[in-house]
Order: C-alpha cells, then sequence, then structure tokens
C-alpha cells in the first residue's frame, strides 16, 4: 500500500531518497537501506555507483550489504532486512542470499532485469542456499516514476546529441 505509515514505508522512504541522490548524480536511481529487523537500526544506506565507481557490480544493494557487513564486522547479516526500490537483479540476489538476509523488500518489479519475481527467480532455484522472506509493491509508483524520469529525460539528452543525423 503506497499510502500508509507502516515502518516498512518509512525505511522505503530513506531507500527512494538514496536512490534520489543517485539520480542527482547521474546513475541509475536505484537506493538500498539495511536494517536490523528487530530494533529497526539502520546499519547502511546506499544508492548506485556503477559510474562515479567505475564498477559493474556496484548495485545499491551491493554497496549496502558491504557496508552493513563492515559495519558488524561479518560477512552474514542473518537477522536484518533488505529494502531496495527496485527488484534485485540475479547479481544482487546472490548477494543477499550469502548474506543470509532475513528479509527482503523490495519497491518496483523489473521484468527486464529482476531475478526475483522474473528471469531466474533465483530464490526458487535449488542451487540458493539461501531464501529470505519476500515482500514488494511497497512506494512500487514512486520508485518506477523515479527511473521512468531518469531513463526519459536520457533518452531525450540522446536524441538532441544524435539529431543532425536523426533528421531527415
Ligand atoms: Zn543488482
Amino acid at each position: 500500500m503506497d499510502d500508509d505509515r507502516s515502518p516498512d514505508r518509512t525505511y522505503m522512504d530513506m531507500a527512494l531518497e538514496e536512490a534520489r541522490r543517485a539520480g542527482a548524480r547521474g546513475e541509475v536511481p536505484i537506493g538500498a537501506i539495511v536494517v536490523e529487523t528487530a530494533t529497526g537500526q539502520v546499519l547502511a544506506a546506499a544508492g548506485n555507483g556503477t559510474e562515479a565507481m567505475a564498477d559493474p557490480t556496484a548495485h545499491a544493494e551491493i554497496l549496502a550489504l558491504r557496508a552493513a557487513a563492515r559495519t558488524r564486522g561479518r560477512p552474514r547479516l542473518p537477522d536484518c532486512t533488505l529494502y531496495v526500490t527496485l527488484e534485485p537483479c540475479a547479481m544482487c540476489a546472490a548477494a543477499i542470499s550469502f548474506a543470509r538476509i532475513r528479509r527482503l523488500v523490495f519497491a518496483a518489479a523489473d521484468p527486464k532485469g529482476g531475478a526475483v519475481l522474473h528471469g531466474p527467480r533465483f530464490f526458487t532455484q535449488p542451487t540458493c542456499h539461501h531464501r529470505p522472506e519476500i515482500d514488494h509493491g511497497i512506494a512500487a509508483e514512486a520508485a518506477a516514476d523515479l527511473l521512468r524520469t531518469f531513463f526519459r529525460a536520457r533518452r531525450g539528452a540522446d536524441r538532441t546529441h544524435e539529431r543532425p543525423t536523426a533528421q531527415e
């Protein structure tokens, strides 16, 4: 539900803020938050950083998991919830599983690149040895709008750039 003020919505709003900041840096606007499930303490917050870091693996989820694990001094986060604004890709789904994340909450579904509800459906595979609880759809419209606006602006910029050859 987009209109309720549940703790999930509050944390997803923080993830959306990270996504907005990423977009402002010229990154695809995706954000992630790692929260200690029982206490609600935020351990890490990150936006997508692939461009600035010149790192194809610097997805918001990976950066947030790394930061949270570093804070804890342990590679596994079995008492944590990961909030992310878009359905995780296969790489991030694997990282979430390796981190033993207890609960995954994502906003918008991603039929093109997602790996939870779509594509490989990573957590349902027999080779996946830890499956988090999964909830999705919280603030989905807001998350999808951010992405749509970002890609529309980028396509517009591309078109302007290509105008000399595109006009006939
Ligand atoms: Zn990813």
